[in-house]
C-alpha cells in the first residue's frame, strides 16, 4: 500500500520511530507525491499524558478522491509497566486499532509486539506471578498478538524455565565469533570477511590470542564457571584445516573443562567441511554441530548464492554422524524466492527423513545490507500469506515428528510477519540457544563480530560490548574491545559480595 503523506503531530525520534512501525508492519509505503497512492494523508496526533501513562491518538485518513474518515481511542498503561516503556506500547497499540477501525487489514500475528525477544516479556510476568492464562490475555490485549502466537510464546516460556534455572551468579557462556566466509550468501546482510590469505589470518589470529585470553583472566578472576561453549561466525569451518585446528586447540585449552555443558561448532555450509574438521572436532568433544542447509532445492540454493547441493548436505550431515557428533542442528529458512508451499514440504520432508535432533526454522529477514534486497524483483519472494503458510507447513511437520519448540526469536523485516522458532527432541534443548535468547546469563564474546553480554548478578541489568564485524577495525582496536569488556566485567562483578 502507498500514500502520499503522512503526518504526525510529535516530533520525538522515538514517537516517530514506534508510529512508522506499524506502517513497516503493514508496509505502507510513503511516496510523497506519487500518483498511484492508494490513500493521500494519514494523519496522526497522539496526545500523551506521561504522568498519568494515558495516549489519546486521532487518526484522520484523506481518499484519494478528498473524502476524510477519522477515528479516535484513549488507552491507559498498566500499574506494572516501566513508565516509558508503556507509553510507546500505547502510541503503537492506538495507531494499530484506529487502522484498523478505519482500513481493512488483515490482524497481524503478532500484533505491535516488535521486540527481538518476546518470551522474555512473559518471563517478566510469570516473575510477577501470573497464572498461564492471564499471560496468554494480557500478550492479547497489550500487545494485540494472536492467540496462537500467545499460547506458543508462554507454553515455551514455561518450558525454559528449568533450563534457564540450571545457572549461578557466576555461570557464563562463551561466544567465539570466526568471521570469515567462503563466499557471501546473498540474502546475508552480516558483513561477512570473505577468507583472507594466510598473512592476514595470521594477524586475526594474533588478535584473536589476545582476546582470548583476556576472557581466560577474566574467568580466573571472577570465578566464573564456564557451561556453553558456542563457535560461531560467519562460518567457523571455512578457515583452513590447520587454522581450524589451531583456533579450536586455543579455545579448548583456554576454557574448556569435562563440567562443560555443550560444545557447538557452526559448520553451516558443506563447502566448507573436510575430514580434518570432523575428526578436530570429534577429538575436541564438541557435541552439537549446526549443519545450515536452509533449503534443499536446487534451484533456489544457486538462487541465493550457495555453491553446494543439497546431495552435498546430506553427505555432510552423514560424515558427522559417522564420526559420532551426538547432536545436530539445521537450520532452514521460509520464504527464500521462487519458493513456495511444495517447495517447502519436500525441503521438510528431506531434512526431517535425515534425523536431526534440533531443526531451526527462519522466516526470511530481508535486511538491507544484503545483496538479494539489492537485486531482488520483490515479485519473486512469496507473499506475506504464502509464507504463513509455508511456515504453518514445516513447522507442524517438525511437531508431528516428535521435536517440540524450545526457543523463539523475531527480526526486523521478516517474511510473513514470522519469526524464528527452534525445535528439538526431549533431552537436545540447546542450554546456550535458550540462555542468549532470554539474556539471564553472562556470555563472554571473543572475536570478530562477537558481542558479550555482562548480566550484573546483583541487579540483572544487562550491558553489551561489541567486537567490529570488520576485519581491519577488529585487528586495529581489539584491545579496546577488551577494555571495555574488562570494565563492564568490573563493574557488574568486582567486589561482589555473595
Ligand atoms: S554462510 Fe552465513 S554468515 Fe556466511 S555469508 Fe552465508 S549466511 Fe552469511
Amino acid at each position: 500500500m502507498k500514500i502520499s503523506d503522512f503526518r504526525l503531530n510529535r516530533d520525538e525520534q522515538v514517537i516517530v520511530k514506534v508510529s512508522k512501525e506499524i506502517l513497516t508492519l503493514y508496509h505502507i509505503a510513503i511516496e510523497e507525491g506519487s500518483d498511484d497512492a492508494d490513500y493521500e494523508v494519514f494523519d496522526l496526533h497522539h496526545d500523551i499524558d506521561e504522568e498519568k501513562a494515558v495516549v489519546h491518538t486521532v487518526l484522520s485518513i484523506i481518499k484519494r478522491d478528498g473524502t476524510r474518515m477519522n477515528a479516535e481511542c484513549t488507552t491507559e498503561g498498566s500499574a506494572d509497566e516501566a513508565p516509558r516503556a508503556e507509553v510507546h506500547r500505547l502510541v503503537k497499540l492506538n495507531f494499530y486499532h484506529l487502522l484498523h477501525q478505519l482500513i481493512e487489514l488483515p490482524p497481524a500475528p503478532w500484533g505491535i509486539l516488535h521486540g527481538v525477544r518476546p518470551t522474555k516479556i512473559v518471563h517478566r510476568y510469570i516473575k510477577k506471578g501470573l497464572a498461564k492464562e492471564a499471560v496468554i490475555r494480557r500478550l492479547m490485549t497489550d500487545f494485540e498478538v494472536s492467540r496462537e502466537k500467545a499460547e506458543l510464546i508462554t507454553e515455551l516460556a514455561y518450558y525454559q524455565r528449568p533450563f534457564l534455572e540450571q545457572t549461578t551468579p557466576r555461570t557464563v557462556s562463551i561466544y567465539v565469533g570466526i568471521p570469515f566466509c567462503l563466499s557471501r550468501c546473498l540474502y546475508c546482510s552480516f558483513p561477512a570477511n570473505v577468507l583472507p590469505a594466510n598473512k592476514e589470518l595470521d594477524r586475526f589470529m594474533a588478535a584473536f590470542q589476545r582476546d582470548l585470553d583476556a576472557v581466560k583472566r577474566a574467568v580466573d578472576t571472577y570465578g566464573f564457571t564456564v557451561q556453553n561453549i558456542y563457535i560461531g561466525g560467519g562460518t567457523p569451518t571455512s578457515l583452513p584445516d590447520d587454522y581450524f585446528e589451531d583456533m579450536m586447540q586455543r579455545v579448548v585449552s583456554a576454557l574448556y573443562h569435562p563440567g562443560v555443558k555443550e560444545f557447538t561448532v557452526e559448520a553451516g555450509r558443506p563447502d566448507s567441511m573436510s575430514p580434518a574438521k570432523i575428526a578436530c572436532m570429534v577429538k575436541y568433544k564438541v557435541d552439537r554441530v549446526s549443519v545450515n542447509p536452509q533449503t534443499m532445492q536446487q534451484r533456489t540454493l544457486k538462487r541465493i548464492g550457495r555453491q553446494h547441493t543439497p546431495e552435498d548436505i546430506v553427505t555432510m550431515y552423514r560424515d558427522l554422524r559417522e564420526a559420532g557428533i551426538p547432536s545436530i542442528n539445521m537450520d532452514l529458512i521460509v520464504g527464500l524466492p521462487g519458493e513456495g508451499p511444495e517447495d517447502m514440504r519436500d525441503t521438510i520432508d528431506k531434512v526431517l527423513a535425515l534425523g536431526p535432533e534440533d531443526v531451526t526454522l527462519h522466516a526470511l529477514a530481508l535486511k538491507r545490507g544484503s545483496l538479494l534486497k539489492m537485486n531482488l524483483d520483490e515479485t519473486e519472494l512469496p507473499d506475506d500469506k504464502t509464507v504463513q503458510e509455508m511456515f504453518d507447513i514445516a513447522l507442524s511437520s517438525v511437531v508431528k515428528s516428535g521435536r517440540r519448540p524450545y526457543y523463539l526469536y523475531r527480526q526486523g523485516y521478516q517474511s510473513g510477519q514470522m519469526e524464528n522458532i527452534g525445535c528439538c527432541v526431549a533431552g537436545a534443548e540447546s542450554l546456550y540457544n535458550i540462555q542468549i535468547m532470554e539474556e539471564h546469563q553472562t556470555i563472554l564474546g571473543i572475536g570478530g563480530a562477537a558481542t558479550s553480554k555482562i548480566v550484573n548478578p546483583r541487579t540483572m541489568r544487562l550491558k553489551t560490548s561489541f567486537n567490529a564485524k570488520d576485519l581491519a577495525v577488529y585487528l586495529d582496536r581489539v584491545d579496546t574491545y577488551i577494555e571495555k569488556r574488562d570494565a563492564l566485567l568490573a563493574e557488574a562483578y568486582g567486589g561482589e559480595e555473595e
